[in-house]
């Protein structure tokens, strides 16, 4: 390199750092574009790009193609009905004290798959094949809690912030064409609809996060958390040997997520003491 100019050996010994340094305030920029978020209960800090709003019109619009799809599967009548609208209320009304401007709904689906899941914004939807396992408004609570959990801890929002899409979402959501087809069957598996998106599941520190959440808000809806790891058992007996459904996905063992539960048990029974009696 001796041949070379100063200034050129200069630039060459210093270009890798230069590329730091050109990297680092690229990723400051997004970051501080992103909104700093706190996910409720366990007061994680993370960053999502997408706004409260941005997420009820991504939801409303995976919703709407739902609903399409299935309209004939639609339950508006009936005990089941009647189960999931009074367990939602409950569990809705908790979760809206954290996020005051998601729009709360839920819709029962005539589904032989034991499946529930919230979208972000708050739509949430279930399948009457979850109900024998659920067995009672306890355990409905308990999924419904978890998959409510999902939407209010913005895990959706924080895996398109993760993944640099957050341009590709507001794109999908202004109706505009400025997203390669590619980058849109991205996002809609990030949006996990229904586990259909097995292969793109929730982390599983945001699995273990709903778990937590979920179970706070249960409680502090007045359901007994203990009921919990009740239904807990009884997923793991129903679901040896399956594909797990999407509040079941990603985690180590059920065994293991029943420990951890009942490890935040004194934490939700205090939230239960504070909770109007039920
Ligand atoms: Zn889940």
């Amino acid at each position: 390199m001796s041949g070379l100019p100063k200034g050129v050996v200069g630039f060459l010994l210093w270009r890798p750092l230069i590329a730091l340094v050109i990297a680092a305030v690229v990723v400051g920029v997004l970051l501080l574009r992103s909104h700093r978020q706190e996910a409720p209960v366990t007061h994680r800090v993370e960053h999502v790009g997408l706004t409260d709003k941005q997420q009820v019109q991504l939801g409303n619009e995976e919703y709407a193609k739902e609903l399409r799809q299935d309209r004939a599967q639609v339950v508006s009548s009936g005990p089941a009905y009647l189960e999931v609208q009074r367990v939602a209320k409950r569990i809705e009304a908790v979760a809206a004290r954290d996020k005051p401007a998601f729009a709360w709904k839920v819709t029962l689906l005539r589904k032989n798959e034991a499946n529930a899941y919230c979208l972000p914004g708050g739509k949430i939807v279930v399948f009457t094949g979850i109900l024998p396992l659920t067995r009672n408004d306890s355990g409905l609570a308990t999924v419904l809690g978890h998959e409510v959990a999902h939407a209010t801890a913005e895990h959706v929002a924080e895996r398109i912030e993760r993944q640099h899409l957050t341009n590709v979402a507001i794109a999908i959501i202004s109706g505009g064409i400025a997203f390669t087809p590619s980058q849109y069957a991205h996002i809609v598996a990030l949006l996990g609809i229904g586990g259909r998106a097995a292969s793109l599941p929730f982390s599983r520190a945001q699995e273990s996060e709903a778990d937590h959440i979920g179970l706070i808000y249960m409680a502090r809806t007045g359901y007994n958390p203990r009921q919990a790891v009740a239904f807990w058992k009884r997923m793991l007996r129903a679901s040896r040997g399956k594909e797990p459904p999407e509040f079941a996905s990603d985690h180590p063992s059920t065994a293991h997520r029943i420990e951890r539960v009942e490890g935040w048990l004194p934490e939700a029974e205090r939230e239960l003491g504070a909770a109007p009696s039920k």
